[in-house]
């Protein structure tokens, strides 16, 4: 069987590391935040060519405290994307304010900027834009808009360290940004956690209360804050795997880049990547009519496979109620019906990767997609 990921592949790689990185956070007690999560800050935020990077429990908890720190909460509201995973708009709700879902460009199904425009009211604070699969959204256009209509512009970056557009990094392409370091993303913890990156002194600020009971000094609470914190272990183990993560990324690409040949030559509509982006590939899919039907007869043939995301948020049963819809999200629709993820991870062997593409090919091929 050939997995989607493997964690397991990747921790035996670099086992030693990480074994001695948890033992040191075991022994000097440093079990949250401390000097392992300040070192890790430093370097991620370097790694993504911003000022500040305050490391949080989750992707999740990241957008949250952005979204806090740019004003957002009850009464206003906050565009973002349907083609996500549901912590995106989750993390809208968490604050009180509700998400604004516009549909995505077909090509890359992240947020169309020519739609923005329509979906802004004078309650709209922030325009959350998702880097879907690894490759980022269109950022100087979204930029653009936020300038004019005075707008925080946040990345939900979880799925794209070390993802550029057009040399400039993840993490420096809005006002704040957010990662996760959920295992299976392209930088994860053994654990969950999060960091947002910013480039501003005051949200910075902000965010560091907010993740640890709003205070300023001890029992000093000037905000309602959150039990937000990073762990000691991640951040030790997060500071080892970022060392691997360009490795990484470049092995993910490489792999890409392999698939796109030999499926794009026997017609299968592969990931579309704009001239001048980096992609890193948290997921590689491919778009195909009878997407379940093929993924079905892979799994057959010792093939897993995934789906980024089968349902859009829009019309999950606990939020379809809660967010606002601009337009029909036709595209969202498409990009949930056909895309499927192949296998991909560093630690894929070539030969892996050669049988996937052989099986897809045979597949399509005997029922054409
Ligand atoms: C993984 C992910 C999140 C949530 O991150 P967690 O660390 O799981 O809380 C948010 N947005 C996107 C796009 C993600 O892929």
């Amino acid at each position: 069987m050939i997995p989607l990921i493997d964690l397991a592949a990747q921790y035996h790689s670099i086992k030693d590391e990480i074994d001695r990185a948890v033992l040191k956070v075991l022994e000097s007690t440093q079990y949250t935040l401390g000097e392992e999560v300040a070192a890790f800050e430093s370097e991620f935020a370097a790694y993504c060519g911003a000022r500040y990077a305050i490391g949080v429990n989750s992707g999740t908890s990241a957008v949250h405290l952005a979204l806090l720190a740019a004003g957002v909460g009850p009464g206003t509201e906050v565009i973002t994307v349907s083609m996500t995973f549901v912590a995106t708009v989750a993390a809208v709700l968490y604050t009180g304010a509700t998400p604004v879902l516009v549909d995505v460009d077909p090509r890359t199904g992240a947020m169309d900027p020519a739609l923005v425009e329509r979906a802004i009211t004078p309650r709209t604070r922030a325009i959350l834009p998702v880097h879907l699969h690894g490759q980022t959204a269109e950022m100087d256009a979204l930029r653009a808009i936020a300038r004019v209509y005075d707008l925080v512009l946040i990345e939900d970056a979880a799925q794209a360290q070390g993802a550029e557009y057009h040399g400039t990094r993840a993490g420096s392409l809005g006002d704040m940004a957010c990662f996760s370091f959920y295992p299976s993303k392209n930088l994860g913890a053994c654990g969950e956690a999060g960091a947002v990156v910013t480039d501003d002194a005051t949200f910075a600020a902000k965010i560091r209360m907010l993740r640890d009971w709003g205070q300023e000094g001890r029992y000093n609470h000037v905000l309602p804050g959150y039990n937000y914190r990073m762990e000691g272990i991640q951040g030790a183990v997060l500071r080892v795997k970022l060392r691997q993560l360009e490795a990484w990324n470049e092995a993910r690409r490489r792999h890409a880049a392999h698939y796109d040949s030999r499926l794009a030559a026997a017609g299968i509509r592969v990931p579309e990547v704009d001239p001048g982006l980096r992609h890193v590939y948290y997921v590689y899919a491919v778009r195909l009519d009878d997407r379940d039907g093929v993924r079905e007869r892979l799994l057959r043939a010792g093939i897993a496979t995934g789906v980024h995301y089968p349902v859009p948020v829009h019309r999950q049963p606990a939020y379809a109620k809660l967010v606002r819809v601009v337009g029909d999200l036709t595209e969202t629709d498409n990009f949930a019906a056909q895309t499927l993820s192949l296998p991909l991870y560093p630690e894929l062997s070539d030969e892996q990767r050669d049988r996937v593409c052989d099986a897809l090919l045979k597949t399509c091929a005997s029922q054409p997609a």
